[in-house]
């Protein structure tokens, strides 16, 4: 599906979500990224979805959440890869601002380095851009780049975007224990993001099941800690450390709208039956699509959650 949701959302609050490359083309595979591993990274950009094909999903679903009186707050470009490989991402973005909807774009930054990127995210009414680290050894670890990319082309992409961007910039760092939460990482990472000066910097932690089953939130402890050092030159600081909160919209087909929403975003198993019960599917439809294996059950932190079961375009997970 290329377009689903709208999916509540701490950033955005409801985002209507676009997929508009397929799953899992990235140029990273971060040990705690949550729709598994990335099975071969790659960093040319090209043509993956026809521009018509995407404009006319989101203009179809937006059409049906104004039908339901269903807000939208963004389109949001949040595929379960990076968007920025699309080779007419800003072309996309210039049809899609016909909706009148402003346009987001959550991407992990590793092609920021690039003029052409830069300028096609420029179309963007709010970026969100991951820095996890502005450490190249701890980069290498825990998002595990493509061997091409640099660190220190990366983050003079993001200096050169920052400053000339005239839409909000967010940022996103994720902690993960024993990896980048030292204090010396965590340092560098501050001092990399008060130079951005974001509209807002946002700190996250692990909550849903992980590519790598070894990664694990950092201690309250830590966490403080690190809160207390970003919150030192980062005024506009937030943390995303709970799940995001709030129903799933439901705009058509109830089983089609649970699938896209799982394909991106794993469920607790309760917030998935609740999803299914307050439509005429029922609770017990979920069953039904576990023994179908659309969906299959993971542990993570001793919570179930359910996820979308697929084959990826890389072979299996
Ligand atoms: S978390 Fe994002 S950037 Fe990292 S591998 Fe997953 S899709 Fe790619």
């Amino acid at each position: 599906m290329i377009a689903f949701g709208p999916v509540p959302s701490r950033r955005l609050g409801r985002s209507l979500g676009v997929n508009n490359i397929p799953a899992k083309h990235c140029t990273y595979s971060c040990m705690y990224c949550q729709v598994g591993r990335t099975h071969g990274t790659e960093i040319e950009r090209r043509a993956f979805r026809a521009r018509d094909a995407v404009v006319a999903a989101v203009a179809r679903k937006l059409g049906e959440c104004r039908a339901r009186g269903e807000p939208v707050d963004y389109i949001t470009l949040v595929p379960d890869g990076e968007p920025t490989l699309e080779i007419d991402l800003g072309g996309m973005m210039r049809e899609l601002r016909h909706l009148h909807v402003p346009l987001a774009v959550i991407t992990n930054g590793s092609l920021l380095g690039r003029q052409d990127v830069r300028a096609d995210l420029a179309e963007a009414s709010l970026v969100s851009v991951k820095i996890d680290t502005a450490e190249e050894r701890t980069w290498r670890r825990l998002n595990r780049p493509h061997a091409s990319l640099h660190l220190a082309e990366i983050l003079e992409g993001l200096r050169d975007f920052a400053t000339s961007y005239r839409g909000v910039l967010l940022t996103e760092t994720m902690l993960v224990a024993g990896v980048n939460d030292a204090d010396a990482d965590i340092d560098a990472t501050v001092t990399f993001l008060a130079e951005l000066s974001p509209a807002r910097a946002y700190l996250a932690i692990p909550t849903r099941p992980p590519a790598d089953r070894a990664v694990r939130p950092p201690t309250r402890t830590v966490l403080t800690r690190a809160v207390q050092r970003l919150a030192r030159v980062l005024p506009r600081l937030a943390l995303l450390t709970e799940d995001e909160a709030g129903p799933f919209a439901q705009t058509g087909d109830p089983i089609d709208d649970l699938l896209a929403i799982l394909a991106i975003h794993p469920m607790r198993e309760e917030a998935a039956r609740a999803y299914l019960a307050a439509s005429t599917i029922g609770a017990e439809g979920l069953d039904a699509l576990l023994a179908a294996g659309s969906v299959m059950r993971c542990r993570y932190r001793d919570r179930t959650f359910v996820r979308r079961a697929r084959p990826t375009p890389h072979g299996p997970e």
